[in-house]
């Protein structure tokens, strides 16, 4: 078999069979695909697709290029993604709400890349959090406590990491069949029977449309049902910053404070939605009243248990929990404030996600470091009213020139007279059966 018949055959939009495809992913992961030829697979593939079955095939051989976890069958285990978002944090909501509720979430999470976070560096921002685990403190630690959040440990799905590398360069991320590949190929990997998928949409989410949105969840659903796992996904709205709080140490403060009860609004929300899908995923119960399981372990702490629990397990400093002081604070802070009174309109998520970023919470390259403490804290959302100079968000950052990198934005916050419609947060609801808009 050659690498160039293979490439021939997806240039002239044929159909590969499974040997193939295996010989594309055995070879890009023993090297002895060169890249140039995967680059010319890649664009290929982009430009004429992969019908349904090369589609799940390709995906569960990018799933077992590497290590893969193995759970005990009677865990109900569960994962969760989200497609990337400004301020979502949810992550550090559900884990705790789904194992208050019984589940097992043992969860391998990613770094942040560009203006959208990740979930290990916000928990990184506590002070002596582990999430770092090797395969075998992981193990020790869901088996003890059912959560636990680590960074990809191990050798889990190379192919993916290859592929995702060669994407990012030769313009073929934005692709429905290899962004859904890609994504499950790691949740297949990570081993979990129930998983529930968070696509955002709108102007800070990969997938700007609604429509895009649900072709992508319903792909990714339909791996999911092929490889014997429950899979459902939520489409939820990403024009405006998920919550308050953007940057790595404040949108843990955001969390904890929503574990506390003393938040309500989209982030608890989607967070009881994502929580609530997931444990009905997991019981099968009707959703409405996994919903309310989830708002109630809310209400009476036991998610909030579950938190420290995990920091505890995982070397972090629990006295975080009620004194915020002790996380890295920025040197300096800088209030944004309305230059006219009226409703705000649009509070433009990719901006503020590239402004966070700017200031110094997330990578602008894979090896940029990152500050802790840097950020963004909004003090009014979409649909609320101000008067002319109050303050409508306060930045933290341990530049100096906070006040340069403002001005390189214009239009952040758009203010007008009259106050918009109200727009959904939860969108739609995507299952193997049906698509549900609300
Ligand atoms: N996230 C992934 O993991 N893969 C993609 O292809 C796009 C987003």
């Amino acid at each position: 078999m050659r690498m160039y018949d293979i490439i021939e055959k997806k240039r002239d939009s044929k159909k590969l069979n499974y040997k193939e495809l295996q010989f594309f992913v055995t070879g890009i992961c023993n090297k002895t695909i060169p890249d140039y030829q995967t680059t010319a697979f890649l664009m290929a593939a982009y430009l004429n697709g992969f019908d349904e079955e090369e589609t799940y095939q390709l995906c569960e051989l990018m799933a077992n290029s590497g290590d893969v976890m193995v759970f005990h069958e009677q865990l109900k285990t569960a994962d969760k993604h989200s497609t990337g978002g400004v301020g979502d944090k949810t992550s550090l909501i559900v884990g705790p709400v789904v194992a208050a509720n019984g589940l097992t979430l043992a969860k391998m999470s990613g770094r942040g890349l560009g203006y959208t976070g990740g979930t290990i560096d916000k928990l990184e921002s506590i002070p002596g959090f582990n999430a770092t685990l090797s395969l075998k403190q992981f193990k020790e630690i869901y088996k003890k406590s059912n959560l636990c959040i680590t960074g990809q440990t191990g050798n889990m799905v190379p192919a993916d990491k290859i592929l995702y590398g060669l994407r990012d360069v030769t313009a073929t991320v934005d692709n429905i069949p290899l962004i859904a590949t890609s994504i499950m190929s790691k949740k297949l990997a990570a081993g979990a029977k129930n998983i529930v998928l968070d696509v955002k949409t709108g102007n800070g989410a990969f997938m700007s449309t609604i429509k895009a949105a649900e072709a992508l969840a319903t792909k990714m659903v339909e791996i999911g049902a092929n490889n014997n796992r429950n899979v459902s996904a939520l489409i939820t709205n990403m024009n405006y910053p998920l919550g308050y709080n953007i940057g790595n140490s404040l949108e843990v403060i955001e969390a904890i404070e929503l574990l506390k009860g003393n938040i309500k609004g989209h982030l608890y929300d989607v967070s009881i939605n994502l929580a609530g899908e997931l444990i009905h995923l997991a019981t099968n119960e009707d959703r409405e009243q996994c919903i309310e399981k989830a708002i109630k372990s809310i209400e009476n702490g036991s998610a909030l248990e579950k938190l420290k629990e995990m920091i505890v397990n995982q070397g972090g400093d629990i006295r975080i929990i009620d004194d915020y002081s002790l996380f890295k604070q920025a040197k300096y802070t800088f209030e944004i404030k309305a230059e006219k009174s009226g409703y705000i309109t649009d509070i433009k998520a990719k901006s503020i996600g590239k402004l966070s970023m700017m200031l110094g919470a997330g990578r602008e390259t894979k090896t940029s470091i990152i500050d802790m403490s840097a950020g963004i804290v909004l003090k009014k959302q979409v649909g609320d009213y101000l008067n002319e100079k109050e303050v409508i968000a306060m930045l933290y950052s341990d530049k100096k020139n906070v006040k340069d990198i403002i001005d390189t934005f214009t239009d952040i916050f758009i203010i007008r007279d009259k106050k918009a419609k109200p727009y959904k947060i939860v969108i739609g609801r995507i299952t193997k059966d049906k698509v549900i808009y609300f």
